[in-house]
């Protein structure tokens, strides 16, 4: 299971918290006794119901994407915003209580009063932000981000002789390879290349292999193209490259991680009621996770205010 569950936080099973990075099972492995009998258990349960907005296709696909790619999302989320008044392009970089409120200092020097503060910064970002008020929030600092990157390959379809029957691979790091995962993106997203070329996206960077962050970009294409050769018999020149790097992006859960952001959220709640932590670094990187602990922030934060609606 390493390179399948690793593979998601591109880090070690060996040293992520079960109870903080999959939940769902050790929650399995308590009902069922083991994790195999529990899977089997799963595939038991009656077909998942239609969701609304969700192709028929999709009832039973384990993936799912927006059409036009994620940032249909972000835009959205900026368009439902455009009455308000958002400040992008500076950093907070200073927050402190006045009473019952908050003064916030920006990168550009500007300071903004508010009633109450969501920080869906990293950890590590949260942690500069509150460590000389939060003794617990020393914590923050010690969950650690991996640094990886995506090298998406573009191709002319009929000069890939591999089948590509799946959506994609998963490496385990015994294999001492660069490359940790490869998408068959046009495979999996049928919307995202025309049918006679074919993308595929290769991952790189994992705990303990961020041996990339110190290469060029020049020599990293060449070491992922090589390997693609070796894994897949790809040798056609790729139509493009485009190569984006994520650095310190992937937290890493360590053993405690529930009880020790439970304490933090309790010196947060007496010492500096209304600021509120949410993303990745906290309760589940996955995009759904971080939509939910959105939602969930933006609740307890109008309820603290005693917004009645
Ligand atoms: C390679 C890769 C593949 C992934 N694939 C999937 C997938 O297939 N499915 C899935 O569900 N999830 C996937 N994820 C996980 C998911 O994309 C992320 O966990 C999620 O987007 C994190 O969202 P976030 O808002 O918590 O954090 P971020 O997107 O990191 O946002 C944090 C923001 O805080 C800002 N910030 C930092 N410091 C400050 C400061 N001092 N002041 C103001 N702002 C600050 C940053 O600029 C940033 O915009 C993937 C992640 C990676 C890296």
């Amino acid at each position: 299971m390493e390179p399948l569950l690793a593979g998601i936080y591109a880090g070690d099973t060996a040293e992520l918290s079960l109870k903080a990075t999959f939940p769902q099972f050790r929650e399995m492995g308590r009902k069922h006794r083991s994790l195999i009998l529990g899977l089997l258990a799963s595939k038991k349960q009656p077909a998942p119901k239609p969701r609304e907005g969700v192709p028929k296709v999709a009832y039973n696909s384990l993936f799912l994407t927006l059409e036009g790619g994620l940032t249909v999302m972000t835009d959205a989320l900026a368009a439902a915003l455009q009455e308000e008044r958002v400040i992008t392009g500076q950093a907070v970089v200073g927050l402190t209580r006045q009473g019952h409120r908050y003064q916030m200092e920006l990168s550009g020097d500007e300071r903004t009063e508010v009633e109450a503060v969501i920080l869906a910064t990293p950890a590590y970002a949260a942690a500069r932000l509150l460590q000389d008020q939060i003794a617990a929030a020393v914590y923050l600092e010690q969950i650690r981000y991996v640094s990886v990157a995506n090298l998406a390959f573009a191709y002319r379809r009929e000069e890939i002789q591999h089948d590509l029957n799946g959506s994609g691979v998963l490496i385990p790091r015994g294999e001492g390879r660069m490359i940790t995962a490869i998408t068959w993106t046009s495979s999996k997203w049928l919307h995202s290349a025309p049918a006679d070329r074919m993308l595929l996206r290769t991952y790189i960077g994992r705990l303990g292999d961020e041996a990339w962050t110190r290469l060029s970009e020049p020599e990293v294409r060449r070491r992922v193209a090589a390997e693609l050769k070796e894994l897949m018999g790809i040798e056609a020149e790729p139509l493009f490259c485009e190569m984006s790097s994520l650095p310190a992006s992937m937290p890493q859960y360590p053993d405690g991680h529930v009880e020790r952001l439970q304490e933090l959220r309790v010196e947060l709640e007496r010492t500096m009621p209304g600021v509120l932590l949410c993303g990745a670094g906290y309760g589940g990187v996955g995009i759904p996770d971080c939509i939910r602990q959105g939602k969930e922030s933006a609740e307890a934060m109008l309820t603290g205010l005693g917004d009645e609606r």
